[in-house]
């Protein structure tokens, strides 16, 4: 019967969809906190969190109540008229951050456009020694890093293999080495404008960049009057053991967008840009969407529950608590390499291309995670993850790896 249901899925998948994903064989119905059910009435532990969208879980009370009284009163008003949600969420975020000014939109790429057109603004503005018509306009952003998938912000996403089916990309973007001040240094030109990244690299397999290089990085932006964008899409809210990643590397952005989990899984997107980043006048850019009161009605209720309950530093907890039995776990599987990440923002790096086959095993005995590259396991569960929930994880990681078992070909094991 079950296998009735998946060709049911795959059917329907094939005969209406575009074909983008290969998908596993079940259908999610229902979770609730860390937990989700398939079709079949399966549970799993839910480390994808509908990729770090999910901070407080799944049918989390304060999340429902949220949506369904905003529901009740407004859900879309568009932005030709005053909402008090959003107005309230623009105050919250300039009261817990360093930035002054809000934007708001539906999605991290949407986020990042908005970040892009705001610093080409500043650059026709500041023009510094460009000779150019249009002033500065070039952003340099990182190899392995990743801003979306629009046109303009899948060439700022060093990703060739994203960009290559739908060149031409947007001119005016350069990837350079990641982690590599140098490599900056050498791409900015008399067209710079700006510099793009994330501070923690996510999709590229959750890596970090140094606390020397994010200095660096912002000291080389007051030099030349370039304009710092950090991408907190994934990092932030509270994910990585403080609001927002950069308090920890002890720098600020410019322009910081957000996304992913700010609303707890209602879609919302948000540039955040200091007073001296807001340069557009009225008419400029906008969004249907974007700031609608129920995204904004929700998002505050998550933020301002993060803060009270300090899941900021219960994810730094369990965040070390979760690395440490990871680590543990090394000594019987050498097909671990490493645990990078921080908080609740975990990368567990293998010895080969073997990622699917483990989020498959661990799949099967009830966990969920996400195999983000070959060879790195992406974990990024609910900021109200309990320590019996972790212990639960780490042994079904344990019985997949087991699973496994040690697979031959491991490049970096040598023999
Ligand atoms: C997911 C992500 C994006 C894109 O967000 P979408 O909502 O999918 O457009 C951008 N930047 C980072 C760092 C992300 O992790």
């Amino acid at each position: 019967m079950i296998e009735q249901k998946t060709d049911q899925l795959h059917a329907l998948e094939q005969r209406y969809m575009l074909n983008l994903f290969a998908r596993p064989p079940m259908a999610l119905v229902r979770g609730e906190g860390v937990k989700v059910w398939d079709d079949s009435g399966r549970m799993y532990l839910d480390f994808v969190g509908g990729i770090a969208c999910s901070p407080l879980g799944h049918a989390h009370p304060v999340v429902v109540k949220a949506i369904s009284e905003q529901a009740a009163k407004l859900i879309q008003v568009s932005n030709l008229y005053f909402n008090e949600p959003q107005l309230e969420l623009a105050e919250w975020l300039a009261k817990h951050s360093s930035m002054q000014r809000a934007f708001f939109v539906n999605s991290g790429a949407e986020a990042n456009e908005t970040a892009i057109k705001l610093a080409r603004k500043y650059g026709k503005q500041n023009r510094g020694k460009s000779t150019g018509e249009d002033g500065r306009y070039e952003i340099i952003s990182m190899l392995g890093g990743f801003h979306g998938r629009t046109l303009a912000t899948v060439a700022a996403t060093g990703k060739p293999h994203y960009q290559k089916p739908f060149s031409p990309m947007p001119p005016g973007f350069i990837n350079v080495a990641f982690n590599d001040i140098e490599a900056v240094k050498q791409a900015t030109n008399e067209r710079t404008v700006a510099i793009m990244l994330e501070l923690i690299q996510g999709e590229a397999g959750i890596n970090p960049v140094s606390q020397e290089y994010a200095k660096a990085i912002r000291a080389w932006c007051d030099e030349n009057d370039l304009l710092l964008i950090i991408d907190e899409v994934q990092t932030g809210v509270g994910r990585t053991g403080t609001l927002w990643v950069y308090e920890q590397y002890g720098i600020q952005p410019d322009i910081m967008t957000l996304a992913k989990g700010l609303a707890g899984g209602v879609p919302i997107g948000a540039t955040l840009a200091t007073d001296k980043a807001a340069v557009f006048v009225p008419g400029e850019h906008g969004s249907t969407f974007g700031g609608n009161p129920l995204a904004c009605a929700t998002a505050i209720a998550v933020l301002n529950t993060i803060v009270e309950q300090n899941l900021p530093q219960q994810a730094m907890r369990l965040g070390g608590y979760l690395t440490r039995k990871i680590e543990a776990l090394r000594e019987k599987y050498p097909l671990i390499k490493e645990v990078r990440g921080k908080g609740l923002m975990i990368g567990v790096g293998l010895n080969g291309d073997h990622s699917a086959k483990v989020a498959s095993e661990a799949m099967e005995r009830g966990l969920l995670i996400n195999p983000v590259n070959p060879s790195t396991l992406r974990m990024v569960p609910a900021l109200i993850l309990t320590e019996a929930e972790a212990d639960q994880a780490v042994e079904i990681l344990d019985q997949a790896l087991a699973a496994v078992g040690t697979p031959e070909a491991t490049p970096s094991n040598g023999h």
